[in-house]
């Protein structure tokens, strides 16, 4: 992705190249720590010290990386090894907090973007939670409830030593939902003798998990927009809305986008997207994603109006809302042309880092309103830590009182990120925005706590 970077302003230029030396090999992550710098230049004029204190040379590096073996066997005795990683980025805040994430293209300089961003969106949020990531390139697809239940088992066994509900507390990504979740908390009670419920979140809500934890990023995402959308006086009512992906932060923007009178009209999985225009069936994409584990090319059978469109992406589709909610660089300039060709009016990430900087940038030249990631989908780690203080006080809230507090959090980062971007003279500029609010928390508090 490097030839879409800008020059970067002499004030962060030497950093970046640091990072860049020091970490040759991670696109990815250099993507994420550009995207960042770039935003944070007038926050650095303003605010000298941070410069002096070595606040960013401190802030790219991981406060420590952990890369570890995981042997398992499959169902017919196969030995397989698969690498696990957890990286702790930055507790300055509160314990490490962040997702783990099982897809065979998990490598080091994915988690180490995941876990750099995941510290300025936790700080977003206002809450005590550090930023960390991790996962393992091991491919769930295909395999069976024993097999899965075994990798975590291998996974937790090293992992455990480094958790604990002070220190640092995972909850799930891509491949990682309620089972891959029971099964690792299952492991981490077996080998420290503890039921921590504080140390994981995103369990099953029997078992200390959160009401709307499943629902939040997808749902956070969707008010993240409807917020960006009321300050130009509109709403989701009648908008057909595009969502990309089927898992779990896709299916819950689709319910809210219906919940607020749109019409969400695609889905998809790394084989294609569906195209709907009497509005995505619900129920019957949950049965496929969630009951059957299929997939999204099955829709059509049950759906014979809609289109299966193969290894493609759906932001051809004329739309008034997109909402990516995939993986990242899914979206690249010539879907976001397409997009904005076809008179999109807003954009909310409900995954991380999705659009490329060419797509973010044609995106603003042509005044679409941008809802970073960073921001739109910190929806499900501030549930998570919702989840923490229920653990913590031995409490239950209800649906209703989880949602009203969601809702009241996305609103929130909202005016934050909106605020910072005006106070920085970048009216309406939310990647600014959320990145200029999320830094000055975390480097007021480096500057508190010293030089550790
Ligand atoms: P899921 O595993 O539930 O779903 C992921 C979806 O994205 C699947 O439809 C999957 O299709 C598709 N996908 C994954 N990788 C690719 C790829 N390389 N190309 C095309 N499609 C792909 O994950 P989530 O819904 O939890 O996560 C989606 C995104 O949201 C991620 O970026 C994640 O980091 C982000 N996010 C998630 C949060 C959460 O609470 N879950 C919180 C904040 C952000 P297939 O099955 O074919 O792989």
């Amino acid at each position: 992705m490097t030839e879409e970077f800008t020059p970067l302003p002499a004030v962060v230029r030497d950093v970046y190249d640091v990072v860049v030396a020091r970490n040759p090999h991670e696109p990815e992550f250099q993507q994420a720590v550009h995207e960042v710098l770039d935003s944070i230049v007038p926050v650095l004029e303003a605010h000298p010290e941070f410069v002096a204190n070595g606040i960013v040379e401190r802030i790219v590096e991981p406060e420590r990386q952990i890369i570890f073996r995981v042997p398992w066997t499959d169902d017919a005795g196969g030995i397989h090894v698969n690498r696990g990683f957890r990286v702790q980025f930055s507790s300055v805040l509160g314990p490490y907090k962040g997702g783990l994430r099982f897809h065979p293209s998990v490598n080091l300089s994915i988690i180490k973007f995941l876990g750099f961003e995941q510290i300025f969106k936790n700080a977003l949020t206002g809450q005590g939670i550090g930023g960390a990531k991790g996962g393992s390139d091991f491919d769930p697809r295909g395999r069976s409830d024993a097999e899965i239940m075994r990798f975590c088992q291998s996974f937790m066994n090293e992992l455990y030593r480094h958790l604990g509900e002070h220190t640092d507390v995972p909850a799930g990504d891509i491949g990682v939902g309620a089972r891959e979740i029971g099964y690792l908390f299952g492991q981490y009670r077996k080998v420290t003798n503890r039921h921590e419920s504080g140390m994981f979140t995103g369990k099953g809500v029997q078992w200390g998990g959160a009401e709307v934890r499943t629902e939040a990023t997808g749902y956070g995402a969707v008010f993240f927009a409807e917020e960006m959308l009321a300050v130009h006086s509109e709403t989701f009512e009648g908008k057909r809305v595009a969502v990309s992906g089927s898992g779990n932060v896709a299916i819950y923007a689709i319910d809210k986008a219906y919940q607020l009178g749109a019409v969400p009209v695609t889905a998809s999985d790394s084989s294609g997207y569906v195209v709907d225009d009497a509005g995505i069936d619900l129920d019957l994409l949950r049965r496929i994603k969630e009951v059957e584990r299929g997939r999204i090319s099955e829709y059509v059978l049950a759906r014979p109006d809609a289109r299966f469109v193969e290894g493609a992406r759906p932001w051809e589709v004329p739309v008034d809302v997109a909402i990516p909610s995939a993986t990242q660089n899914e979206l690249d300039e010539s879907d976001a042309q397409a997009l904005i060709a076809n008179g999109v009016r807003a954009v909310a990430e409900g995954a991380n880092m999705p659009s490329t900087p060419g797509a973010v940038a044609a995106f603003q030249k042509a005044g679409v309103l941008f809802g970073p990631g960073k921001a739109a989908n910190a929806g499900g780690v501030a549930t998570s830590a919702l989840e923490m203080s229920q653990n913590a006080a031995r409490q239950r809230w209800s649906f209703s009182d989880s949602e009203a507090k969601l809702r009241a959090i996305m609103q929130r980062v909202h005016d934050s990120a909106y605020a910072a971007a005006e106070r920085y003279d970048r009216p309406g500029d939310y990647v600014v925005g959320a990145n200029a609010a999320g830094f000055e928390r975390v480097a007021h508090a480096m500057l508190a706590q010293g030089v550790i």
